[in-house]
């Protein structure tokens, strides 16, 4: 390693980042990177940030530090709005893994199979980034770019994941197909977030991951269930539905098992929203 900087405040780590440095929040994914090779760059752990971390309500929504790990995301007192966030995080990695492992790592990795992505693209969740010129806001579509690609700037930081207030009562869930039913990385995974009035749909997004590059809404699908009964949602499924998804073929599975088994995948997660 060239340089060990831990800083205490979020100016001190800006500061530091007009030179490059590796930002190390939880490491589990920044040490598997780096197994067997000497870890010869320079290393901000951000770790010890208080303003980084835990997650606050206010008037308009949630403010997610980007430091809070999956263990306090489950530990956290939050309405059922995040219930497919919090079944996401019981499911990235183990406990130890849960411990150390934080939201904005996870996002910033971005991997196609990042569990966090699908379910805060469905409660429709923005980013924070800091830089030395100051912050900006922007939608978590358009953060991730790619695969392990995100707009980051360099000298940039995630500060923040911010989730808005939902107009109505709103549920959530999440469901992951891996090829055994913990510690697995996923084939395809989906998260759906709903708002009900009267009995009636009148808002939903839906997203699914590791069948494109990045984490997609599918808009036709949610069109296709606003104005529907929670219990009549799953049979408006279609393979239609799937058109922003481009699977492709890995160890994992086949793009043509991906693409079947989201039908089954999303059929069964909008069934759980009756049950
Ligand atoms: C055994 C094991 C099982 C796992 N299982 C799963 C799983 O089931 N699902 C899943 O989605 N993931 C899984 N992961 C991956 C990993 O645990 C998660 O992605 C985790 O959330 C990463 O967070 P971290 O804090 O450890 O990130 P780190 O490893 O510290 O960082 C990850 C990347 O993000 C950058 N970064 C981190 N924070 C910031 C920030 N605030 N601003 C800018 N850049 C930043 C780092 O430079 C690095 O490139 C697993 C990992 C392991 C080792």
């Amino acid at each position: 390693m060239a340089d060990y900087l831990r800083p205490t405040s979020l100016d001190e780590a800006l500061q530091a980042l007009a030179r490059p440095w590796t930002v190390l929040a939880g490491g589990t994914d920044f040490y598997p990177a780096r197994v067997g090779r000497a870890i010869d760059e320079n290393v901000l752990d951000i770790g010890g940030i208080a303003v980084l971390r835990g997650i606050t309500a206010g008037p308009d929504g949630w403010r997610l530090g980007a430091t809070t790990t999956w263990s306090e995301l489950l530990e956290a007192d939050l309405p059922p709005l995040f219930d497919g966030l919090r079944h996401a995080a019981r499911e990235v990695g183990g406990r130890q893994i849960q411990n150390a492992g934080t939201l904005a790592g996870n996002l910033c990795n971005a991997s196609p199979a990042a569990d966090g992505v699908p379910p805060l693209l469905a409660l429709d969740a923005t980013v924070e980034l800091a830089g030395r010129a100051g912050t900006r806001h922007l939608p978590l579509a358009s953060f991730i770019t790619g695969n392990r690609r995100t707009v980051l700037a360099p000298g940039e930081l995630l500060i923040a994941v911010h989730v808005p207030k939902a107009a109505r009562h709103a549920r959530s869930a999440f469901l992951k197909l891996g090829a055994r039913r913990y510690l697995v990385i996923s084939i395809a995974m989906a998260a759906a977030t709903l708002e009900v009035e009267n009995a009636r749909i009148t808002a939903v997004r839906i997203a699914v991951g590791a069948c494109s590059e990045v984490a997609r809404r599918l808009p036709a699908l949610e069109a296709a269930l606003v104005g529907a009964t929670v219990e009549s949602l799953a049979a408006r499924v279609e393979a239609s539905q799937l058109a922003p998804l481009s699977p492709i073929d890995d160890v994992r599975g086949s793009a043509g098992y991906r693409r079947e088994v989201v039908v089954t995948l999303l059929r069964r997660l909008l069934a759980g929203f009756s049950s």
